[in-house]
């Protein structure tokens, strides 16, 4: 790890809507991941969709709700309302995730998703495991949704964590503005650098933008500092020998070698119904058989380092 002069600020607020200790799967050794919320893409897959929006957002477990209306009362903004049935429908578009619902709710059949923390509220939970660390070469990993969206809280955390002689780790899309990204890699140990297509219309379809910025940007990354290439890999969407080779081709010309293989589910499925969202991959089926071990091979046999996610 570099030692840096570091001007970490401790009381600039960003917004989190996860923080998950004994992380073993966001970069080497034992970590503290930090979910970022907002996000400038739209992957149809996402498993974190309350991470798109940069502000904290409201989730309604249907099956939960006793239909008691004590929401429709507290609401200041007046976004809950009773159906002709008696069901509780929610105007998304009201909604400021203010929490004042889930107060009242006596069956908790709400939760807010995402909370405002100061740099310095975070790196406390952070610090709490710094002899894991220690231990294991392990350290913080900032994720999300995008972590750069939230630029100057990313940059004064990964500052911050410098100072506690915390390894950092940047689990990114790379759509992030270039100027950015070199500024938050001052403070960057390990890049973990998301690549979902190859193809810039095929890119755009999946996610929503155009891939061209995150190959440039994955070429500055990958002459500054430690990079793994991630591909959630989609059955029928990105994982054709073309794209594949395509992807190789990419990374030997940058000389990169590690690549991890992040396989579809389903898991985040139902976050969405909570979070009054479409999900648009419903007939999607996850990979089975020895299906992922076939493509490892194929990657292996171009002389690629390849993990299982
Ligand atoms: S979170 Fe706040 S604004 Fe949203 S429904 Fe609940 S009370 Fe209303
Ligand atoms: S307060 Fe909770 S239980 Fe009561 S109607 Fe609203 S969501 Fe349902």
């Amino acid at each position: 790890m570099r030692n840096h002069e570091s001007a970490a600020k401790g009381d600039v607020r960003g917004c989190v809507f996860n923080i998950e200790r004994f992380a073993i799967r966001d970069g080497p050794g034992i970590r503290t991941t930090v979910f970022l919320k907002g996000c400038p893409l739209r992957c149809l897959w996402c498993s974190n969709p309350e991470s798109m929006q940069p502000f904290p957002q409201l989730f309604y477990f249907e099956n939960l709700c006793t239909r008691c209306y004590r929401c429709v009362e507290a609401c200041p903004n007046k976004a809950n309302t009773v159906t002709p049935e008696g069901a509780i429908a929610i105007d998304r578009s009201l909604c400021q995730g203010c929490g004042k619902c889930v107060e009242v709710c006596p069956s908790k059949a709400r939760e807010i998703s995402g909370k405002i923390m100061t740099v310095e509220e975070v790196l406390e939970e952070v610090r709490k495991d710094s002899l894991f660390y220690q231990n294991s070469g392990g350290g913080i990993t900032a994720s999300g949704g995008e972590p750069a969206h939230q630029p100057e809280f990313l940059w004064h955390l990964f500052a911050g964590s410098h100072q506690s002689a915390i390894h950092t780790c940047l689990d990114t899309t790379g759509f992030v503005k270039t100027e950015s990204l070199q500024r938050i890699l001052e403070h960057t140990d390990l890049v973990l650098y998301d690549i979902k297509h190859m193809d810039p219309a095929r890119h755009r379809e999946l996610t929503g933008v155009d891939n061209s910025l995150i190959l440039e940007n994955a070429r500055v990354v990958a002459a500054s500092r430690p990079m793994i290439i991630r591909v959630p890999l989609i059955p029928g969407h990105n994982d054709s020998e073309e794209n594949l080779n395509a992807l190789t081709k990419f990374m030997t010309e940058l000389g990169l070698k590690r690549i991890d293989l992040l396989p579809y589910h389903s898991l985040g499925k139902q976050k969405y119904t909570r979070l009054g969202l479409e999900y648009k991959l419903d007939e999607l089926k996850p990979y089975e058989g020895d299906e992922v071990s076939v493509i490892k091979a194929a990657l292996e046999s171009h002389g690629l380092e390849v993990g299982i996610g």
